[in-house]
């Protein structure tokens, strides 16, 4: 079939060897011809290509849609329905590399390693304002109990936590109780942990689910952790809960308006920020591209 690759640096080049070993032939982002859109079978996406109506409208024998990653955001799905058109993603091809970073910055916070490795750097040893906690006995709550605050549970079982809480209006609580976790409500939750860690889409129902209201309710020595989507959290009212010290701190992974971040951010010292690096591992990105692929081979 004839693949079109239109962001040829967005897809792992041993994705687009197995598909061309298998016989498939690539064409990569350029102006397209006329001939060329109407021969294109196959569209090989991430993130930054909307296939949306406009977008199907220019193919009209598209039969695949090969999405690199988790999210379907980018792809309208009740248009691709309508044409017939088969959507293979990669669920869980990066599950691993998000709860690992999540783990890592739950120890980060409870550690302050960030202030510390500041205070040395600038020519002040340890201070005692700084003394860490241990991971070791604490709640931990999950908002959004699928696959990555699943495979977090399995890591931080090892640390010994007292429990994990879980929100998630679409599993009961057998299914979380099966994993380790136990299902409460959203405000239970929220009063009542020591980590929150949000693992959830953005939808209009989640949209600003954590604003002053939540994180008025959380206990003062909590700390917040999102690596789901910018927009879960209302970011203005974050930035007034860590100013006021209403909670402890934070760790955003994800923004609002991503690449930009609000400035109010930078001058928090009770906040540590990382550029959407949750999937950012040569593990996820072989397998965001790979999966896809291999699902296509198989099906065909
Ligand atoms: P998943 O689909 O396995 O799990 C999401 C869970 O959220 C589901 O169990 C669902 O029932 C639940 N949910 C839906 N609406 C909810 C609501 N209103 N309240 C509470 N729970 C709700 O997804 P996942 O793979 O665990 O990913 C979780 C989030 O992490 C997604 O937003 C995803 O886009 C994001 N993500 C971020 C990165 C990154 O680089 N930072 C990488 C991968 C995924």
């Amino acid at each position: 079939m004839i693949v079109y690759v239109p962001e040829k640096n967005e897809i792992h080049t041993k994705a687009i060897e197995e598909l061309k070993k298998n016989g498939h032939e690539i064409i990569f982002g350029r102006e397209l011809s006329h001939d060329d859109e109407n021969k294109i079978q196959i569209l090989f996406i991430r993130t930054y290509i909307t296939a949306n109506k406009e977008c199907l409208n220019q193919f009209p024998n598209l039969k695949f849609i090969l999405k690199v990653g988790v999210g379907l955001d980018n792809v309208d799905l009740g248009e691709c329905k309508k044409r017939n058109i088969q959507v293979i993603n990669a669920p869980q091809s990066n599950s691993n590399s998000v709860a690992e970073l999540v783990v890592c910055l739950m120890l980060m916070l409870l550690r302050h390693t960030r202030q510390q490795s500041h205070r040395l750097r600038h020519g002040s040893w340890r201070g005692k304002e700084l003394m860490g906690e241990e991971l070791k006995r604490k709640t931990v709550g999950f908002v959004g109990c699928g696959a990555i605050a699943r495979s977090i549970t399995e890591k931080i079982l090892a640390f010994q936590v007292k429990e994990i809480l879980g929100y998630d209006p679409y599993l009961d609580e057998k299914t979380l109780a099966r994993f380790k976790i136990k299902k409460t409500d959203l405000n239970f939750l929220i009063k009542n942990s020591n980590i929150i860690s949000l693992h959830l889409p953005l939808t209009p129902e989640t949209k600003n689910l954590i604003t002053l209201k939540e994180l008025k309710q959380m206990k003062k020595t909590t700390y917040l952790i999102n690596t789901s989507r910018g927009g879960i959290i209302n970011e203005k009212d974050l930035i007034v809960a860590l100013r006021n010290k209403t909670i402890k701190g934070a760790a955003l992974d994800v923004f609002e308006n991503e690449p930009e971040i609000k400035k109010e951010f930078l001058s928090l010292e009770n906040i540590s920020l990382t550029p959407h690096i949750g999937a950012y591992t040569v593990e996820s990105d072989y397998e965001m591209s790979m999966m896809p692929v291999r699902k296509f081979l198989a099906l065909i």
